[in-house]
């Protein structure tokens, strides 16, 4: 099963992919946490990368294209992968489809997470993540327990992602709407789009995808 979730910033991907892919039992394949490990570490993927980053800019196609080449073919991901922000330009899309194409595999899904761009600008600015496991936490809804600490880190503070401020938020909606939005059409062309509404509780809208996702009774995740 190799399912791609697109959408724009904040509207949860991370976490319902998360949720996706253990069900699935497959791995979550994410390429922002991808990038901002190698921001992390200084490596020169991270080199090149951060200044994109920072500044709610793409990060350059060939880029992109090389790094989901080389994690896709690894051994974990071999039996199917869910994938978290990419692709994100119609270029992407069609490499994608390229290098499967190559192994004799397809992208079978696209969920497709959406809700209104005012309601996501506010989930953005008051985002917090765990540095350990990247979970997501969001003033406006679902806090940890004690309003600090990650809920399975307890010694872990949360902070902010540094592409959470303000006008780096609207440059990464700018991005989306101009380069990401039209592989609304892309898949919808090729019949693999399905559309879920991302209001709601995580449970919530968790339950929608997998009733989306469902109508395929080949990719029902389990849990
Ligand atoms: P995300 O965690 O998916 O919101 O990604 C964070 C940032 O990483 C984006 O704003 C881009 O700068 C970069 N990025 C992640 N995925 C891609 C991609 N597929 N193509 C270009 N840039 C990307």
């Amino acid at each position: 099963m190799r399912l791609v979730l697109l959408g724009p910033p904040g509207v949860g991907k991370g976490t319902q992919g998360r949720r996706l892919a253990a069900a699935l039992g497959r791995p979550l394949i994410s390429t922002g946490e991808i990038l901002r490990e190698a921001v992390a570490h200084g490596t020169p993927l991270g080199l090149e990368a951060r200044r994109q980053m920072d500044a709610g800019r793409l990060v350059a196609d060939d880029v992109m294209i090389g790094l989901v080449r080389e994690r896709t073919s690894e051994a974990d991901a071999r039996e199917g992968f869910v994938l978290d922000g990419f692709p994100r330009t119609v270029s992407q899309a069609e490499a994608l489809d390229g290098l499967l194409a190559e192994r004799g595999q397809r992208v079978d899904m696209v969920l497709y997470l959406w809700v209104g761009e005012q309601d996501l600008v506010r989930r953005l600015s008051g985002r917090l993540e765990c540095p350990v496991c990247k979970r997501a936490y969001n003033a406006a809804g679902a806090m940890p327990r004690d309003g600090v600490h990650c809920d399975d880190h307890p010694g872990t503070e949360l902070r902010t992602r540094a592409d959470d401020v303000e006008d780096v938020v609207r440059q990464r909606f700018e991005e989306y709407r101009t380069k990401t939005a039209p592989l609304v059409d892309y898949y919808t062309a090729t019949g693999q789009l399905r559309s879920v509404l991302g209001r709601g509780s995580v449970d919530e809208v968790y339950e929608a995808l997998r009733r989306a996702a469902g109508r395929d009774p080949q990719a029902t995740p389990t849990t």
